[in-house]
């Protein structure tokens, strides 16, 4: 096994569109043990998805077990080819990302969702979620498409923080 490195904005990965996984075959499961290290290795961080480590496929691993404070949550999560099918309850929380590591912002999110995914043996499944894991699932299906946080920021001046360490 070993830690990917994660690509950082600006890279022009991050802004591409991810294709479906259509095998569920060895290397995939080869690719998911690095991808799980890699979220585990990095502390705090409770989510992350395939471009973020130049991998444009559509797979993304949540892990609010990670977080800085506790949360409601189902483990570890692998969702590949994930859908979000409902979102409700929206409010603007405030998010990080690994690949812009110098800045946090508020953004708009579900904090009630369901989303449709395969799991790695290609098993079609649902879950239902709330609160800090449907926000990072969000977070990170929209890397799927292209789409990182500073696309969500309707005013960059009131709404993009600068990070006081790391
Ligand atoms: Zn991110």
């Amino acid at each position: 096994m070993s830690i990917l490195n994660v690509l950082e904005y600006p890279d022009p990965i991050l802004k591409q569109v991810s294709e479906e996984v259509i095998n569920f075959d060895s290397s995939l499961e080869i690719f998911l043990k690095d991808f799980i290290e890699t979220l585990n290795s990095h502390k705090y961080c409770v989510g992350l998805a395939a471009p973020q480590v130049g991998n444009l496929q559509r797979i993304i691993a949540i892990n609010i077990l990670q977080a800085r404070k506790p949360h409601p949550n189902n483990g570890l999560l692998v969702l590949i080819n994930p859908k979000i099918l409902e979102a409700s309850n929206f409010k603007i929380v405030r998010e990080g990302c690994l690949s812009i590591p110098d800045f946090t912002a508020n953004v708009k999110r579900a904090m009630k969702i369901k989303v449709k995914f395969q799991n790695l043996k290609g098993e079609t499944k649902e879950l239902e979620t709330t609160d800090f894991e449907a926000h990072a699932i969000q977070h990170e299906t929209d890397h799927l498409d292209g789409i990182l946080f500073l696309d969500r920021i309707t005013l960059p001046s009131s709404n993009l923080f600068r990070r006081k360490q790391f």
